[in-house]
């Protein structure tokens, strides 16, 4: 009885091969950087982010998709999706001046941080970019001191359960506060102009959009019984993509999306915005790096790599579970990942099986597209990886 089984090692080793296997599938164009002589490198697919917009535009054709440029702000991405008519969502002026460079119009960039610094909006709005998020009254002032006829939306709060990035409660304010934040700042003379949530990073949770758009539309009501018109409704980011499990697919969450605006919004909104980061270029890069190092401490087995939670995988360690190859046959064990620098803090991952490997070995991780190298420092003196688009 016990051998029919499926051993969950297995289970978990076969997932990320199979992940592996449908990244380079057909794209033979990758296959020279799978071995490369200089790790850590960021090996990102052009051709698979393009795919993905279009996906995204596809299945959400309503809406205006505008990438969220801090999950990767490399530019060979912002040009790509620039040529494909994407607009982009941006929080400082780094950012901005990136998508700029690359002949973006200002009308098709936005900025929904609720927080900005002040130099921040006075310069975007000098550079002709107009809509602004706010969920204070400080932040009215602010836009308003700087951006006069400036059109803001208010961020309203939404649960973040079930995403594996959650927001906490740093940003969003209740319904009721929002349609005061709203009237402030039509009395500001600026102009109120719609609603956004977010509803956490990696969401897998289709609930979550359900109280986002609900909220929304009970807070556009009562907008618009204090003779507010509003004419936009932002649904924000949070599109997941698939690591050591599987992730809700782009068309089920616009599936979703589309029956709830046709129950809560009657007459839609003018404009329907998204401001995907994650969702766009998540899954569409694998992280190459290399064994450096092996240990058994205890019962544990411990693999170490040329890259860690400093110089590329923050994100290991507020929750992302990388799914990681590498290619050999062998009985499966179970790993701790360690990462390069001398840091007790610096592990990648637990419970991970592989075959054993030997120093030297490639290792990839896999789905590291986004919120990697745009989080890496040299600390202790080790790279950043090096990102290529073959
Ligand atoms: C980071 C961010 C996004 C993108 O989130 P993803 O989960 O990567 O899609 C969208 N909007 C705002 C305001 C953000 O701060």
């Amino acid at each position: 009885m016990a051998e029919t089984l499926l051993d969950h090692k297995s289970v978990q080793f076969e997932f990320a091969k199979k992940s592996f296997l449908s990244f380079i599938e057909g794209k033979d164009y990758l296959l020279p950087y799978l071995k490369p002589e200089k790790t850590p490198l960021l090996l990102m697919d052009l051709e698979g982010i393009k795919g993905r917009y279009i996906e995204l535009k596809y299945h959400f054709p309503n809406f205006n998709v505008y990438y969220a440029v801090k999950a990767n702000d490399h530019e060979r991405i912002i040009r790509a999706l620039a040529e494909l008519g994407a607009g982009f969502e941006v929080a400082s002026t780094e950012e901005l001046n990136k998508v700029l460079s690359v002949g973006v119009s200002p009308n098709r960039i936005i900025s929904s941080n609720p927080v900005k610094p002040p130099e921040f909006i006075e310069y975007a709005y000098k550079k002709g970019v107009d809509r602004f998020a706010v969920d204070s009254f400080t932040e009215v002032d602010k836009v308003s001191a700087s951006a006069s006829r400036a059109k803001v939306y208010v961020r309203i709060v939404v649960p973040n359960e079930g995403s594996d990035w959650p927001l906490s409660k740093k940003f969003g304010v209740d319904l009721d506060t929002a349609l005061d934040i709203l009237e402030y700042a039509r009395e500001k003379r600026l102009i109120p102009y719609g609603i956004t949530f977010h509803v956490g990073s990696q969401c897998n949770n289709f609930r979550n959009w359900f109280i986002g758009i609900k909220t929304a539309a009970e807070l556009w009501e009562k907008a618009k019984q204090r003779g507010l018109r509003l004419q936009m409704l932002n649904i924000g980011g949070g599109i997941p993509v698939r690591y050591s499990y599987e992730a809700l697919s782009i068309e089920d969450i616009a599936y979703y999306v589309k029956g709830l605006l046709q129950k809560f919004f009657p007459i839609l909104p003018y404009e329907l915005q998204m401001e995907p980061g994650r969702g766009i270029v998540g899954d569409q890069g694998i992280m190459v790096c290399r064994v450096i190092g092996k240990a058994k401490r205890g019962e544990d087995l411990w693999l170490y790599i040329d890259t860690g939670v400093f110089n590329g995988l923050a994100e290991a360690l507020g929750g992302i579970r990388y799914a990681f190859y590498l290619d050999r046959e062998g009985e499966l064990k179970e790993w701790t990942i360690g990462g390069v620098s001398c840091d007790s803090m610096d592990v990648v991952a637990r419970n991970v099986a592989l075959p054993e490997p030997e120093v030297g070995d490639f290792l990839y991780i896999l789905s590291a597209g986004a919120y990697t190298t745009v989080y890496a420092a040299p600390f202790n003196g080790f790279p950043t990886p090096e990102v290529v688009f073959p």
